[in-house]
């Protein structure tokens, strides 16, 4: 079998770690197996060198964030590397480049465009185990491109399918995908098997136990893809489709991201086109906008609140300058969380998001913003507000039972 095994932060987070991954793969290659690595920087590492970045700057030139946040792991992809061939393991340690993993211009978070199978499969045949630096590749012009935080989990997942790899295991600092996050609600319950839609509601809404995009391509490519604790030897989370499921709860999961901004435009001149003008000029800087409201104009003013990753903010304050003739007031309010329900089963059931509203209420939380999809349930709050939320929303659809 070819296995990829992708190692996390906490799993490299010091060299006895690394020691012990070694030992792991190793093991994986006794059993017979062709193994690709794929490694994340060392836990902590990508922030401090964003710390970096903004001690010169609060808005840092993305191209050399990206040269620079590529860093962290080749430092692990190289240990690794050469702690295996102490072990008479013999390891090649390769960059994105290096491993041929080539993407979009989009620097910060580029998209993987394709990958060439050669340079890995050349020393695969030659013995070899692949140790792959997580999180990177290059662009049609040469350059260093990240694929967005959390990104190693997308490496590992594009070469698995790229390879065509039997097996994609995502070793983290946990036992696997939890009903909600364990750090938050120690009664949180280990599930054996979640479908790839749940997952990716559940990764997009802020579990960031895996990387959504991650989660994306492998149903796109039907990568069986597993997490589990590089602590321990439990069988982990196999994340399947939909149709391998037999028990279908109302609700799997819930979720929750802190890192969101609410923005509320006030008095906004309510024409045709301004709506266009203003996310479109969010989009040319590359400002991922998550939810939008529009409230109904009145005396030719309306109202427009969305969100975006706290990340983000300060750029959006810069496009905002344009649009002073056309908005009375601006407000940024960044100490908010999003919390979301996730669960497949809510397609066939009414009264689930009256359920999560009322929680909320029993627990006297204000609703800023709601949104809703076929299997999904946010909801903007105060962040102060946010692990009360998830607590009464996971008692509330026992979740621990
Ligand atoms: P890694 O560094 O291995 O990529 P991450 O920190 O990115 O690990 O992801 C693992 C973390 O995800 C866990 O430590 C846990 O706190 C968090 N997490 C959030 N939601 C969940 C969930 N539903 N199930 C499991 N872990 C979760
Ligand atoms: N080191 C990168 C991050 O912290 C990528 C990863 O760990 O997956 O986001
Ligand atoms: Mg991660």
């Amino acid at each position: 079998m070819l296995i990829v095994q992708k190692f996390g932060g906490t799993s490299v987070g010091d060299l006895e770690r690394i020691a012990n991954v070694a030992k792991r793969v190793a093991k994986t290659r006794d059993e017979g197996h062709d193994v690709i690595v794929v490694v994340s920087a060392m836990s902590g590492e990508t922030n401090k060198l964003i710390e970096y970045a903004h001690f010169f700057s609060k808005t840092p030139d993305r191209e050399a964030m990206d040269l620079l946040l590529s860093s962290g792991e080749r430092v692990t992809s190289a240990l690794l590397s050469i702690a295996l061939n102490e072990m008479g393991y013999p390891a090649t340690a390769m960059t994105g480049r290096q491993a041929g993993i080539y993407t979009d211009t989009t620097h910060t978070s580029a998209r993987i465009d394709h990958i060439d199978p050669k340079p890995m499969g050349n020393a695969l045949s030659s013995g070899k185990i692949v140790v792959v630096a997580g999180f990177q590749g290059i662009n049609q012009d040469g350059r260093v491109t990240t694929l967005g935080r959390g990104g190693s989990d997308l490496t590992a997942v594009a070469i698995a399918g790229a390879m065509g790899a039997d097996l994609c295991e995502i070793y983290t600092d946990v036992d696997g995908v939890y009903t909600t996050d364990p750090r938050i609600e120690p009664k949180a319950k280990k599930m054996d098997q979640i479908s790839y839609d749940e997952m990716l509601e559940l990764a997009s809404l802020g579990a960031k136990v895996l990387q959504n995009r991650s989660v994306e391509l492998a149903k796109k490519m039907g990568v069986n893809l597993v997490t589990r604790s590089s602590f321990n030897d439990n069988p982990g989370t196999l994340i399947t489709k939909e149709e391998n499921i037999m028990e279908k709860p109302l609700v799997s999961g819930i979720a929750l991201d802190k890192n969101q901004s609410r923005i509320s435009l006030k008095g906004v001149e309510d024409r045709p086109g301004i709506a266009s003008e203003i996310f479109n000029a969010l989009a040319d800087e590359a400002i991922n906008v998550d939810m939008i409201v529009q409230t109904i104009g009145a005396d030719g003013k309306t109202e427009i609140d969305f969100t975006v990753p706290q990340s983000e903010i300060e750029r959006v304050k810069t496009v905002m300058e344009k649009f002073n003739s056309s908005i009375g007031e601006i407000e940024y309010k960044e100490d908010v969380a999003k919390v979301s329900i996730v669960g497949v089963g809510m397609k066939s059931h009414s009264g689930v998001a009256a359920k999560a509203f009322t929680t909320m209420a029993k627990e006297g939380i204000n609703i800023e913003m709601i949104s809703t999809s076929e299997i999904k349930v946010s909801m903007i709050i105060d962040e102060k507000y946010s692990e009360l939320a998830v607590r009464a929303l996971h008692e509330a659809y026992e979740l621990d039972k």
